[in-house]
């Protein structure tokens, strides 16, 4: 047996080791891909969960330097769905019988928005008797803030750590209290410990990252043991200021791949979380949504933002199914999984089996 071999039949990894399974290519990459998509048949089956994705609002306070919504970026029109529109969307997740929503923002948290955000989770747990599985993805908020939604019937965070070595965090949100590594952590601890199923991840192929970052992300997600995870690709936006820097990132296909390694890994060392294929993969490939599914992931997040308002949360520029209608997403999303051998599940909250396991 090969030495590379030898350290894929392990689900604990020593950090070297982990740098040689995201050094991998050709072969032994697609190896590392067959044996992670096994681990996750073996302990999840072919099932798919759907989180009906909304995007609240574009409006940030913060000005991380890679995100197309950052509060500094005026050529942004700025909007915030009305409680209709939010409503109608969750109306239309439960008829297309997606079992969980996922609602996500600029980062906020004034009286007006943290009082309407526990309006409409309460609101929205109200339709077909608390059918609807409610994910938040709101940034960083108080204790009391994370409570009050929780208590209100969220039941799923996610709060990417972004970079879990605190010099790269400063190297891609300015030092100041609103950007602040220390508190970003302390937020996912409070998350873990009010009970949420707690997701974070990074982006991939940032300016300055290296492999022994990546492999430190790993070893982070693990050791807080997290319900969930997303990552995907950093795609420059021209209206950021990490934009300079794109000439000195991997291409991207590079980024694909090393994403891919990412999240094969981490089905290796956490064979029971949720992981998404995030919309960030199919931006840069195509067929990136059913390649991550392929290694690993088990979630996609369908757009039901209005279409008028999805051209003003570009994140990334080029953002993938922006033009797509929510019953085209349905059929595109079943034809697409079943020509990967894998079905989607339907009306079910997918809740992290790592997380249902222990509680
Ligand atoms: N504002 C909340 C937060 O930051 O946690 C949630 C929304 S934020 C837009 C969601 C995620 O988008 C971030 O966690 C970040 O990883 C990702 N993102 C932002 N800009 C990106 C870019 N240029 N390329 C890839 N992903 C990006
Ligand atoms: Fe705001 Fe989130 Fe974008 Fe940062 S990543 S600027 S918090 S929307």
């Amino acid at each position: 047996m090969s030495q590379f071999d030898e350290i894929l039949d392990q689900h604990d990894f020593t950090k070297d080791e982990l740098i040689t399974l995201l050094a991998s290519k050709g072969e032994e990459m697609s190896r590392l891909f067959d044996k992670a998509l096994k681990t996750k048949l073996h302990y999840l089956d072919n099932c798919v969960h759907l989180r009906g994705l909304i995007e609240y609002s574009n409006k940030c306070r913060k000005y991380c330097l890679y995100c197309g919504v950052r509060g500094k970026n005026t050529k942004v029109e700025r909007y915030t769905l009305s409680d209709e529109e939010v409503l109608e969307c969750a109306h239309l997740a439960h008829k297309l019988g997606y079992g969980s929503v996922a609602i996500q923002s600029g980062e906020r948290d004034d009286k007006e928005f943290v009082d309407k955000i526990e309006y409409l989770v309460r609101e929205i747990k109200k339709i077909d008797n608390g059918s609807l599985g409610i994910t938040l993805s709101l940034g960083e908020q108080t204790e009391e803030t994370y409570r009050r939604w929780f208590e209100a019937g969220a039941h799923r965070y996610l709060l990417r750590i972004e970079a879990s070595n605190e010099d790269l965090y400063y190297k891609i949100h300015p030092k100041d209290k609103n950007h602040d590594f220390h508190k970003r952590l302390d937020s996912i601890d409070t998350l873990l410990r009010l009970g949420y199923q707690t997701g974070t991840g990074v982006m991939v192929g940032l300016p300055f990252q290296t492999l022994d970052d990546l492999a430190d992300d790993l070893l982070f997600f693990k050791r807080k043991d997290v319900a969930m995870v997303g990552m995907g690709p950093f795609i420059p936006h021209p209206d950021t200021p990490l934009y300079e820097f794109r000439h000195q990132i991997p291409s991207a296909q590079e980024r694909m791949n090393l994403t891919l390694k990412m999240i094969a890994v981490l089905r290796l060392m956490m064979p029971e979380i949720n992981m998404v294929a995030a919309t960030a993969n199919q931006t840069v490939d195509p067929l990136g949504r059913e390649k991550a599914i392929m290694v690993g992931a088990n979630v996609i997040m369908p757009n039901l933002t209005p279409n008028e308002f999805r051209e003003n949360y570009l994140i990334y520029p080029d953002k993938a199914c922006v033009k797509d209608k929510p019953d085209q997403c349905q059929t595109c999303l079943d034809i697409r999984m079943e020509s990967i051998g894998h079905k989607v599940l339907y009306n079910a909250w997918g809740d992290s089996k790592a997380f249902t396991s222990r509680h």
